[in-house]
């Protein structure tokens, strides 16, 4: 029998080939480690908003095996429907193997309203979409549906002392979009059904599709053809832009240099040393202006942060980056020796007064400090300096005496074929030191990024002691990595002007 599911409704609505390869091929699907995060954040969020509305009964129901039991969620949902409950959380519906659990179903005085509850700030398209689907399963079930309505978070949120949900949420009537999405609905079900029934693997073209309403998961499945690089991997070329020379067979290298369609120096010069596979570009005079705005003592500071959508502490926004770590490495004078200071708060506390006065007692005022992509550090220093007034001379201070060690390669004075589109640290520092294993991030253990840093450190609070202290650990040396990785570009920029 056919099963289908609001999720599976709203990959057909993005690409056939995307409904068909999810089905079929879902081995193809890159590994995403931080997607458990974003599913128990997803949770939680959902959790939090099913009191919104008032008293509530959810009729989540499991199986032995630990899956969801959609018969009995089915069966309470109709109880619940009899007794006049007033707001049914994951209300579950089956039309003829269409499937849907509504996050809120609330009663209202003439029939039924859908709530359908989102992480996100924005009301996407996409969530009328899903909620076109609900609301056309739920009509074919028999119930008169009065409103359609989004929960997402309101991004001007600001923490108090409590957590107060009807200010964290809000609510955006979607009657007017669901509206004209349910007349697609039945024309799109067929089409997902004909796509199911297909062996083969249905033919789509890539467009702009692939990126919305989400950047598609089969991208490097559905572009393995392309030769590498390729026109999407051109720096800061639009998508959209990328797509039209795509279209029409533009998307090799060779072809987009001779071509003329590129005008922007920098994009040329990705394309001109990927094709004549060129040595460093060095702009000596360039690095050395750069390098006369630093002066001693040095310092290399990086931050890790975390960016919770539940605000954890009082005055903090949902999605606020939350400076939770940061590495030090300084040194005093020319030819004097590396020095390294480090902070890690405590995994389920707030962090923000203690790094702030660590860093206030590790960094002298009127010193100059570096960062990579400066624009972070800085904001979190002000950010840092807004909630401490006391504090705020001396973190302000070191915000505004920072240098950004991304300049010299973002402006073009030290090039090399391997950094290719992108400038950030984790390009730039292999494109310079490629057989180097102390700065290689894959021989780290169990922290290799900023997206796993961000997503392990809230869950130490809750490990076993042995597991807390390995993960303090990995993530003392990933964060001690990337200032000793900005020591070694700072070093490399010196030697080149000599
Ligand atoms: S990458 Fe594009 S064409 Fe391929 S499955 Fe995804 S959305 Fe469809």
């Amino acid at each position: 029998m056919f099963f289908f599911s609001k999720s599976r409704y709203c990959l057909a609505w993005q690409c056939p080939k995307l409904l068909w390869l999810s089905k079929y091929r879902p081995e193809l699907k890159p590994e995403d480690p931080s997607l458990q995060a974003r599913f128990d954040e997803g949770n939680s969020v959902g959790d939090l908003a099913m009191g919104l509305l008032g008293d509530f009964t959810e009729v989540t129901a499991f199986k032995e095996d630990g899956r969801l039991d959609l018969n009995k969620m089915q069966e309470l949902t109709k109880q619940c429907i009899a007794q006049g409950v007033k707001n049914i959380c994951e209300a579950s519906f089956n039309y003829n193997g269409l499937y849907c659990a509504v996050d809120i179903l609330h009663k209202e005085d003439d029939g039924w309203a859908i709530y359908e509850v989102k992480s996100s700030t924005h009301a996407s398209h996409i969530y009328a979409v899903d909620i076109a689907y609900q609301k056309y399963v739920l009509e074919n079930c028999g119930l008169k549906i009065t409103g359609t309505y989004l929960i997402c978070i309101n991004s001007d949120y600001v923490r108090g002392a409590e957590l107060d949900i009807h200010k964290f949420f809000r609510v955006v009537d979607l009657a007017a979009e669901v509206k004209d999405e349910l007349q697609n609905v039945p024309s799109l079900l067929k089409k997902a059904k004909d796509i199911y029934s297909l062996k083969e693997e249905p033919q789509k073209d890539i467009g702009a599709h692939c990126r919305d309403p989400y950047p598609c998961i089969f991208w490097d499945y559905c572009t393995r053809n392309l030769p590498k690089p390729n026109v999407f991997d051109i720096y800061r070329l639009s998508f959209n832009k990328a797509l039209d020379f795509y279209y029409q067979g533009k998307y090799d290298f060779e072809t987009l240099l001779y071509d003329g369609g590129i005008t922007n120096g920098k994009q040329l010069r990705q394309l001109l040393h990927s094709v004549s596979n060129q040595g460093d570009e060095i702009d000596k005079n360039g690095i050395k202006d750069f390098m006369n705005t630093l002066s001693y003592p040095i310092y290399f500071l990086d931050f890790e942060t975390m960016q919770p959508v539940i605000p954890q502490f009082e005055g903090t926004a949902p999605y606020q980056q939350i400076p939770f770590q940061y590495s030090l490495h300084y040194i005093e004078k020319e030819g004097g020796e590396l020095r390294h200071k480090e902070f890690l708060a405590v995994s389920g506390e707030d962090p923000r007064r203690a790094i702030a006065e660590s860093l206030c007692e590790n960094i002298p005022l009127n010193v100059c400090v570096t960062a990579y992509n400066k624009g972070f550090e800085c904001g979190r220093l002000k950010e840092l300096a807004a909630s401490f007034p006391d504090l705020a001379d001396h973190l302000l201070n070191i915000s505004d005496n920072m240098k950004d060690l991304l300049t010299p390669f973002q402006s073009g004075y030290y090039y090399n074929k391997a950094m290719g589109g992108s400038f950030s640290i984790k390009s730039v520092l292999p494109a310079l030191f490629p057989n180097d294993p102390a700065l290689d991030y894959h021989n780290l253990e169990q922290i290799h990024n900023g997206t796993e840093a961000m997503t392990i450190f809230p869950s130490i609070k809750d490990m076993p002691p042995s597991e807390q202290e390995t993960a303090r650990r990995n993530l003392l040396k990933y964060c001690e990595l990337d200032t000793f990785a900005m020591v070694k570009l700072w070093e490399k920029l010196k030697e080149v002007i000599i």
